[in-house]
């Protein structure tokens, strides 16, 4: 069985085959969007990095090796604008919520990316491709900077079937200039102003526009063509039509990545979060209201293309749904058979990641645990790992019985009966307990998949 995804730029589901090089055709690169660092990122944000972290999770689980490449857009206007807002100054503002990004995804267990690109540490290959795209005429100079040429660019529109921003654009930043040759020419280079952050150039004193800044790092990470670019559905357009728009030019080749990949939009009480409307939830909030396992099953129990709903009912329904999937684990009595479960878990997520069915089929699993007392719970976990979900019980619920075992050793221990409490260690370990003893006393651990995995 192949992976087969839904790709936006054919508008097809097709088998996912990665590009030659780098070893038997099992690399991958992949890139996708990272934040604009001005504030701290919210739910929406969470929506797309956990649906990413479980995609790259879930190639690497089945043998493909994924250089996984997330861009940290640290120049750009919101962070001018919030800078003079805060009276802090550009680089200090990025650097914080650069910091506070990172955290927010270790909080959330996005462990899979590879490598963070701040664009700031990639300005030359940024003026090398503006030179390149002024040379081969797909750009001109005006007064506050340099601009791409959309109508030199004949498939300028075939990823998102559009060319013009509209109203409904919430992430379009569009350059507004005056002089501009179209309406959808994008800036490339931005001219220096006074009070904003600048870096010298051959093409004078000034900062980069948004667009150039991934095709410059994806150019220096992985070359002009590569296997596969996601990012949230609101940056289809104008976004990444630009970077194809710019990297196609330059190169000449195409297409300048085989498959693309979109999240749908996160809605909060079925409405567009806002600010103003009150529905804002940064992703802090929501982990200090819920845990991250909770979070991460509501959210996949979505597939990541199609819209969700973040609502206080649907969070709930995952709470529910975890602590029957972990009691689960208590029911097992005797062995049970993990390959059926597994070859169903495998071909739902070779159908584009297919991460509604995988939490049904979780949901059956306990289902049969609970009515069978058959152990299955070597599937929960190997399922769990690659969907960055702990299906064990928090350590607080540990079954009466292994906390009486945990005791019992450092009962032992005092009286220095060293063979029987070494015993126990292994017995606990078996469980996936590990003790640890420390001047004050004994410390002891759930040994989650999440700490086996590199
Ligand atoms: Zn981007």
């Amino acid at each position: 069985m192949t992976i087969r995804i839904y790709n936006t730029l054919t508008r097809k589901k097709t088998p996912f085959v990665p590009r030659e090089g780098g070893g038997n055709g099992m690399y991958i690169r992949l890139f996708v969007c990272g934040p604009t660092v001005y504030d701290y990122s919210h739910i929406g944000h969470a929506r797309t990095y956990v649906a990413f972290d479980v995609i790259v999770r879930y190639l690497r689980y089945r043998g493909y090796e994924v250089y996984y490449l997330q861009n940290i857009t640290d120049i750009d206007d919101k962070i001018i604008a919030r800078a003079r807002e805060t009276g802090m100054n550009c680089q200090e503002l990025a650097g914080t919520f650069t910091r506070a990004y990172l955290e927010d995804m270790r909080a959330l267990r996005v462990t899979s990316v590879r490598k963070y690109a701040p664009a700031t540490e990639y300005i030359d290959a940024i003026v090398g491709q503006v030179q390149q795209l002024l040379e081969l005429g797909y750009a001109y100079e005006l007064d506050d900077g340099y601009y791409y040429d959309v109508s030199r660019f004949q498939e300028y529109g075939k990823l998102s079937g559009r060319t013009l921003e509209d109203a409904e654009d919430t992430v379009s930043r569009i350059d507004d200039a005056r002089g501009k040759r179209n309406k959808a020419d994008f800036c490339l280079w931005k001219r220096f102003k006074p009070g904003e952050p600048y870096w010298e150039s051959e093409l004078g004193k000034g900062r980069p526009g948004w667009h150039i800044e991934d095709t410059a790092i994806t150019e220096t990470e992985f070359g002009p063509t590569y296997d596969a670019h996601g990012g949230a559905q609101d940056l289809i357009f104008p976004h990444h039509e630009a970077e194809i728009a710019q990297m196609e030019a330059i190169s000449g080749q195409k297409p300048m990545v085989n498959y693309w990949l979109h999240t749908g939009f996160l809605k909060v009480g079925g409405r567009k979060m806002s600010k103003s409307l009150g529905n804002f939830i940064t992703i802090r909030e929501a982990l200090q209201s819920w845990d991250v396992d909770t979070l991460r099953l509501m959210l996949i129990s979505t597939h990541y293309r199609s819209p969700i709903n973040f609502t206080e009912t649907a969070m709930t329904e995952s709470r529910d749904r975890l602590r029957y999937i972990r009691e689960a684990r208590k029911a097992g009595v005797k062995a049970g058979d993990m390959k059926p479960w597994i070859a169903r878990f495998v071909a739902a997520m070779d159908e584009d990641f297919n991460t509604p069915s995988v939490v049904a089929l979780l949901f059956e699993l306990a289902k049969q645990m609970h009515k069978t007392g058959e152990d299955l719970t070597p599937a929960l976990d190997e399922i769990g790992e690659v969907l960055g979900i702990d299906f064990h019980p928090p350590v607080d619920q540990l079954p009466h019985e292994l906390l009486a075992m945990i005791k019992h050793r450092e009962e032992l221990r005092r009286q220095k009966r060293w063979d029987e409490a070494d015993h126990l260690r292994t017995e606990l370990e078996k469980r996936g307990i590990l003790v640890k003893d420390t001047p004050e006393g004994t410390e002891w651990t759930v040994d989650r998949p999440e700490s086996r995995s590199k």
